[in-house]
């Protein structure tokens, strides 16, 4: 006889990212699902980390994160997108924006309360959910077009959530949210008294001079609104876990008082280093560099993928694309990315697990295009037949 655990969490398993590594290292298959990044960070970055670790501090830093590295945060959202934090009260650093998401929603929430997510949606949100002994309220978009409409939106806030998760450029479906959707569910959050959680990580990668728009700037968001990013899509460093949460002071300590117990502080030295790629990227054209670079992998990967005999969909942010596949194959998205494995070689990830209510039709899977352009082009070999097998296989 031994003691039992709490089973809260069992129901979401493994994560689909740790899945689908596994099951591409097993069958020696190219991985293009994961979303991290293939290439090594720029070097200023990673000689800033390193004399950041050779000089020190190397002891805890402050529960809220070093002053310089909130004051680079601070500078940034001014520059970029005109917003206006305090860095003192208003800007929060934690142990990447898994935990800013973690921390906010247990800091927010009473046991009980309902939480908005619009599915499919990154997979840590619903476990945090439920961590914070909150309630999951799922509002579905559908393939392909992913819209978020005023008729869900009624649905899900006629619940009385106390929040909800916005994302955009929204993992996985890759979509930079429409000014009139934003701007919908921004009146739907005013009017109904909502706070809005906004995991912004993506916000540097939009494409096709589509601009990201923070939901803070929309009106009446400012005062509801924890907006979340990192360092880890940005530059390329997803191992150094470092996020930040800014939003108005009220919503900010709820999220503090939560964080100090958790993780205390993010590492002190790659805060540092994180501040000094922020104010480095101010004037050394990062950004638009960044944003090129990666749009030119999004086009090779669409080129790849279209060619294969699958069918890319639109892909105006994220590091991520999505593929239609329901014209080749009935298999269910799990299956089908489980058989292209092992048959073909090449790994992706399937969507349904993005879902916590009712899952839609979904033949649709995501790649990572986070990869050096030799990757990419092997994958397009690799791909190629794919449209001739893929009708055979059984699950
Ligand atoms: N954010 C990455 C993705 O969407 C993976 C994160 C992880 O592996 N936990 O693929």
């Amino acid at each position: 006889m031994s003691p039992e655990p709490s089973h809260k969490l069992d129901r979401f398993g493994t994560s689909i990212f740790s899945r689908m590594t596994d099951l591409a290292v097993q069958h020696n298959s190219m991985n293009f699902g994961q979303g991290v990044p293939d290439m090594p960070p720029e070097k200023n970055i990673l000689e800033a980390a390193q004399r950041q670790l050779l000089e020190g501090p190397n002891q805890y830093a402050p529960s809220i994160g070093v002053p310089r590295l909130r004051e680079a945060i601070q500078a940034t959202l001014e520059r970029l997108y005109g917003l206006s934090y305090d860095s003192k009260t208003d800007i929060t650093v934690t142990c990447g924006a898994t935990q800013a998401i973690h921390s906010a929603i247990s800091g927010l929430c009473e046991p009980g309360d309902r939480v908005v997510l619009i599915e499919p949606a990154y997979d840590s949100y619903a476990p945090s959910v439920v961590m914070a002994g909150a309630e999951v309220v799922s509002l579905a978009l559908t393939p392909p077009e992913y819209r978020l409409t005023e008729e869900a939106l009624t649905k899900a806030f006629s619940t009385h959530p106390r929040v909800i998760v916005f994302n955009s450029p929204h993992n996985p479906t890759t979509r930079v949210f429409s000014r009139d959707e934003v701007a919908l569910l921004a009146s739907f959050c005013v009017k109904h008294d909502v706070i809005a959680l906004s995991d912004e990580v993506y916000e540097h990668l939009t494409f096709d001079d589509c601009p990201h728009v923070p939901l803070a700037t929309y009106p009446g968001m400012a005062e509801r609104t924890l907006t979340i990013s990192s360092v880890s899509k940005t530059f390329g460093v997803t191992g150094w876990r470092v996020g930040w949460a800014c939003g108005p002071q009220k919503l900010t300590d709820a999220l503090r008082r939560c964080h100090q117990f958790v993780t205390f502080a993010a590492p002190t030295p790659l805060q540092l280093a994180t501040a000094i790629a922020l104010e480095d990227a101010e004037h050394n054209g990062f950004y638009p560099r960044f944003r090129a670079e990666f749009g030119e992998l999004r086009d090779l990967m669409a080129q790849a993928i279209d060619e294969s005999g699958l069918r890319a969909l639109p892909a105006r942010g994220t590091y991520f694309i999505l593929a239609e596949y329901g014209h080749l194959s009935d298999l269910a998205d799990i299956e089908f990315c489980e058989q292209m494995t092992k048959k073909i070689g090449l790994t992706a990830i399937p969507m349904s697990p993005f879902y916590c209510g009712e899952v839609p039709d979904t033949r649709v899977i995501r790649f990572c295009f986070a990869r050096f352009k030799d990757t990419i082009e092997q994958g397009r070999k690799t791909l190629s037949g794919l449209a001739d097998k893929a009708g055979s296989w059984k699950p």
